[in-house]
């Protein structure tokens, strides 16, 4: 589960920008990349990215 402690300490691995939780994906608020969540974790890898 994704909580808001551990979406706090999260940036963007792009853009070191905050993210927030969307559509059960983490989403950049500065550059709006998109990131998977697997596994109950999140894939913050700028490969992974969807824009
Ligand atoms: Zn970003």
């Amino acid at each position: 589960m994704i909580d808001d402690a551990l979406l706090a300490i999260l940036a963007c691995p792009a853009c070191q920008g905050d993210v927030v939780l969307k559509d059960n994906k983490i989403v950049c608020t500065r550059c709006a990349r998109r990131y998977p969540i697997k596994d109950g974790a999140p894939v913050l890898l700028a490969d992974e990215a969807e824009k």
